[in-house]
């Protein structure tokens, strides 16, 4: 009996230890300047992933019907280049016209060259699920330091990327997301936290972390209700960073039908 007590024991333990790992660490403060920057690794060669039959094809090159400008007013539209999609400054965020609950987003980013600017300001952007709430880092992290929760495959403000995979400004970087949105009950409370698995040129960095609420700057607030499915934005941060190949796979419709 005893025996089957500890084993228990340690089975909780275990559990709560790996909750904790997927957490937000408070041991950091935001953007804490002391906190350890992810380790270089260097990625396999880039491949141009083809969308699967069941996916969403939200930018394939040749036009932006599925995408929205956020901003009536603004100085200059995201526009195509050489069939990515770029960010022009003062665009403002551009987001898709259709939202998305839990899903798997594959998105490739280009840095621009040459690279201008250090830190946050050397191509800037970034990949937001639930309506502008939780932003994944873009940022041009080859060869550039920044605080770690603000690096490249960073859940911005909360958590570091595990490692830096980041190809060099000019190169295609792929990011391959899965977010699962929060659930809420009736009141508003937090019944579960959103999670996001992030994997930066076929590397794991971020492997099903659960936010603590919306990403910002500086800052770390609570979760506030808001709808299951909203849009997906991508961030003018003032940098000309470039977008292709960008396809989703809606996961709710799949458990929908019941896969
Ligand atoms: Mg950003």
């Amino acid at each position: 009996m005893k025996c089957s007590h500890t084993a228990l024991m340690m089975v909780l333990v275990l559990a709560l230890i790996s909750v904790a790992c997927a957490q937000v660490d408070t041991r950091w403060k935001v953007h804490d300047p002391a906190r350890p920057k992810p380790p270089v690794v260097t990625p396999g060669e880039y491949v141009k992933q083809a969308p699967p039959s069941d996916a969403i094809v939200l930018f394939d090159g040749t036009h932006m019907n599925r995408w929205t400008h956020e901003k009536a007013k603004r100085k200059q539209d995201w526009s195509i280049k050489d069939g990515a999609m770029v960010c022009g400054r003062g665009s403002g965020y551009l987001q898709t016209k259709q939202g998305f609950g839990d899903c798997q987003l594959h998105i490739e980013w280009r840095s621009p060259t040459p690279a201008k600017g250090d830190g946050q300001s050397r191509g800037n952007s970034g990949v937001f699920f639930g309506g502008k709430r939780y932003e994944v880092q873009v940022l041009d992290c080859y060869e550039n330091t920044t605080y770690a929760d603000g690096w490249a495959g960073a859940i911005y403000c909360q958590n570091p990327p595990k490692v830096s995979p980041c190809r060099p400004p000019g190169e295609w970087n792929v990011f391959d997301i899965i977010y699962r949105r929060p659930r809420f009950d009736d009141d508003g409370k937090v019944i579960k936290p959103a999670t996001l698995t992030v994997f930066f040129n076929n590397v794991l960095v971020q492997d099903h972390f659960e936010l603590g609420g919306p990403t910002a700057w500086k800052k770390r607030p609570p979760y506030k209700k808001h709808e299951d499915r909203l849009p997906i934005s991508l961030q003018d941060h003032g940098n000309p960073v470039a977008f292709q190949n960008i396809w989703i796979r809606d996961l709710e419709a799949k458990a929908e039908s019941g896969n």
